[in-house]
């Protein structure tokens, strides 16, 4: 019945539990040979390294400390970004993804959780990418990919920042603008220290 205080508590929650961190570990998926989703030469491993490159920037400004997994189109196994994810205490690690689907239906935002100390960073992630890029709403989700499974130390969540495969996100995402706009969603988490 009273919704909007049941949000408000359920944030509330959710604030408590994103408990204090200094460092932020993000995680531009893909790099070098591996191009992650792409069409044409619209390629995921250059979006999400951009992405993650205007996150950083946002963080540091705001006091964080940033710690990339890769800062250069290089290729980095699974195994290493997860290590990564394991080398500092009071940190989350973020993995950024750009979609695909076959057909080019797919479109939204998703974030994925594998641990459930992960979830609460992920509702927040979802939330605050929604508000800033006006996407459809994919829901928050729990996965065995990697990066989040192997990250124990820390809280580990991975976004996909809408589809490649799909002709107008893909558009979209080619401009500063949207990229900005992703960036500014995951950077708020922050806030929530
Ligand atoms: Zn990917």
């Amino acid at each position: 019945m009273p919704r909007p205080c049941f949000t408000f508590l359920l944030f509330l929650f959710l604030a408590a539990r994103v408990h204090a961190f200094d460092t932020v570990i993000l995680d531009p998926g893909h790099g070098g040979h591996d191009r992650g989703a792409a069409n044409g030469y619209v390629f995921e491993k250059h979006l999400a390294l951009d992405t993650a490159r205007r996150v950083q920037q946002l963080l540091t400004s705001a006091g964080l400390k940033v710690v990339m997994t890769r800062e250069s189109d290089v290729f980095i196994p699974l195994e290493g970004r997860s290590a990564i994810g394991n080398s500092r205490s009071n940190a989350i690690f973020v993995s950024i993804h750009y979609n695909y689907n076959r057909g080019g239906s797919g479109h939204g935002i998703e974030t994925y959780h594998c641990h459930n100390a992960g979830y609460p960073l992920a509702a927040y992630i979802q939330a605050y990418v929604l508000k800033e890029s006006g996407l459809d709403n994919r829901g928050v989700k729990r996965a065995n990919f990697h990066v989040i499974r192997a990250t124990t130390k820390n809280p580990a969540v991975l976004v996909e920042c809408g589809f490649v495969s799909n002709r107008s996100e893909r558009g979209a995402m080619m401009t500063g603008n949207y990229r900005n706009q992703i960036a500014e969603g995951i950077a708020k988490t922050h806030g929530d220290r």
